[in-house]
């Protein structure tokens, strides 16, 4: 059984002092969940404040939202895998549609990115999406499976289940549309099966979340379709309400 994830993509909203006043409200009404992990990627200025907030509940994981494709050097504004892990991070996004499309990641950045997650101790949760051109040229699939392959190109088979996925296509995040829970399914079973045929059983532990307008509307129905293992959040994640009563949704299966 894979646990469920509900991740929170906070972009470049809540600087520290906004961070600590969203937990304040947010913890009390969220228990330690057995059956579930929440996660947060916070600015990485904030992230230190978050980490903080956190001391006392371990259970929930905090991550960078992206980190450079070198592990040292002259890179000017960039974050390094060794800096973000000793600052309290445990995950890192690789692959962000918006790396992808407003900073012009390469599908080999993005494998560069998970080697040196791994090597870090951080784990990976690698985004893939195709844009609504591709979806409507019918090229989903050949998308997904390319970002996957790259994204994954320099990880071992005895790592694969290291490494976290997050499907969300381009033309539904940030813009009120989301994908039906059963063409999310699709494409969850297309990158699963993926995954199971490098790597046999231990593709089937590889959690694969949702994103894209996710909201509290949503999010059950979503979460109770085949393959769909948790969900990363942007908008729907900003407010300490609206963001517990997802994460507190009844889980149906
Ligand atoms: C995201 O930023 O990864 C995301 C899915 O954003 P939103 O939920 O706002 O579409």
């Amino acid at each position: 059984m894979r646990t469920p994830i509900f991740a929170a993509n906070w972009k470049l909203n809540h600087g520290p002092s906004d961070a600590r006043a969203f937990l304040q409200r947010f913890l009390p009404q969220v228990p330690r969940f057995d059956d579930r992990t929440l996660a947060f990627f916070p600015p990485a200025l904030t992230l230190p404040a978050v980490v903080e907030a956190l001391r006392d509940r371990p259970e929930v994981l905090v991550g960078v939202q992206n980190v450079h494709s070198e592990p040292a050097g002259a890179y000017t504004g960039e974050n390094a895998v060794a800096i973000a892990r000793d600052a309290g991070a445990r995950l890192v996004l690789v692959g962000h549609s918006e790396r992808r499309h407003v900073f012009g990641e390469s599908d080999e950045a993005t494998g560069r990115k998970v080697r040196l997650a791994l090597d870090a101790h951080l784990t990976p949760m690698l985004c893939v999406g195709e844009t609504l051109a591709e979806r409507e040229a019918g090229e989903t699939e050949s998308v997904v499976l390319r970002q996957l392959a790259a994204g994954l190109g320099a990880v071992t088979d005895a790592e694969v289940g290291q490494v976290l996925l997050a499907y969300e296509p381009v033309w539904a995040i940030g813009t009120g549309r989301t994908a039906t829970p059963a063409d999310a399914s699709a494409i969850h079973t297309v990158l699963r099966t993926a995954l199971r045929s490098r790597v046999g059983e231990r593709g089937a532990g590889v959690p694969i979340l949702y994103g894209g307008s996710v909201n509290r509307g949503n999010v059950q129905e979503l979460l109770a379709a085949p393959e769909v293992d948790g969900v990363l959040v942007g908008g729907a994640s900003l407010d300490a309400d609206g963001w517990s009563a997802i994460v507190r949704t009844e889980l149906s299966r």
